[in-house]
């Protein structure tokens, strides 16, 4: 099937929502691995300029680790997927750890430890890494799911990372709230993500892009490199197959590939390049 182009004037309606990993820079084996170019900033600046500031970053890293990798002071944020959130005006909301969430952390420490797993604690949530060791999957989500289970947590799966965080706002309640309020608002919701843990943000939306994973011996893909223009909200979207290839130099990121402006550009008459193809 194919994907009919977006509407040529979305750029002027647009409060754009975006991941960060796996949709505007490629996965790195570490969390901290992971290279955010000038050039993806600048495009960052300058769509927060074009829409009037209608644009947040929503990722599923603690907010702090998001906020240091962007640098860039004035932007929307929210982190460990919904559960906090900055506004531009830099004003946070973070949930408080829970009790649960310190003894599940501890817990991961201990597992990971005994399999050189990598660990990622968040406020909220705690997160292990196996994307450097992929034939543990099975193992970790057995350890997960009973750690979920024992502690009264949320298992969250993503792209070679499983993950337990307290209930509560997700990435598609954080899009809700922020579309509350000015500017977004005055806008109408896009979501770009990549992966499971966007899915609650994509019924948040009327837009959906998913972006491709890109074909690399280094990090094994765990499903097909699907891309394409769909619409959130509560139809299932539609994505079609295609394929890019990896962009791992550091001046053409994700970010480029997913058609958004070249930074400097006033005004483009387009926001994003529509992605057609056959299913
Ligand atoms: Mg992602």
């Amino acid at each position: 099937m194919t994907l009919p182009a977006p509407p040529s004037a979305l750029l002027e309606h647009a409060s754009l929502f975006l991941d960060l990993d796996g949709t505007l820079v490629d996965f790195a084996m570490t969390p901290d691995g992971i290279e955010v170019c000038d050039n993806l900033r600048g495009l960052l600046r300058h769509l927060q300029s074009s829409l009037d500031g209608r644009i947040a970053v929503i990722s599923g890293r603690a907010l702090a680790d998001l906020d240091s990798h962007l640098n860039l002071p004035n932007l929307a944020l929210s982190g460990s997927h919904g559960l906090e959130r900055q506004r531009a005006s830099r004003d946070e909301e973070a949930p408080l750890p829970s009790q649960s969430v310190i003894m599940a952390t501890a817990a991961a420490h201990a597992f990971a430890a005994d399999h050189k797993l990598i660990v990622e604690p968040k406020p909220g949530g705690v997160a292990i890494h196996f994307r450097g060791a992929p034939a543990l999957e099975d193992t970790v989500d057995r350890f997960m799911a009973g750690s979920a289970v024992r502690h009264g947590l949320i298992l969250q799966k993503g792209s070679m990372v499983r993950e337990l965080r307290q209930p509560g706002r997700n990435k598609g309640d954080v899009v809700r709230q922020f579309m509350q309020e000015s500017p977004f608002s005055e806008g109408a919701p896009i979501f770009l993500g990549d992966d499971l843990t966007d899915e609650d943000a994509f019924r948040a939306s009327w837009l959906v892009l998913i972006a491709p994973r890109p074909p690399s011996t280094a990090f094994p893909m765990s499903r097909p490199s699907k891309t394409g223009w769909g619409r959130g909200g509560d139809e299932p979207f539609t994505l079609a197959n295609r394929k890019l290839p990896s962009q791992r130099a550091c001046g053409r990121q994700r970010g480029d590939r997913l058609g958004l402006p070249a930074a400097g550009r006033r005004r483009p008459p387009l926001l994003f390049t529509p992605r057609t193809g056959t299913a």
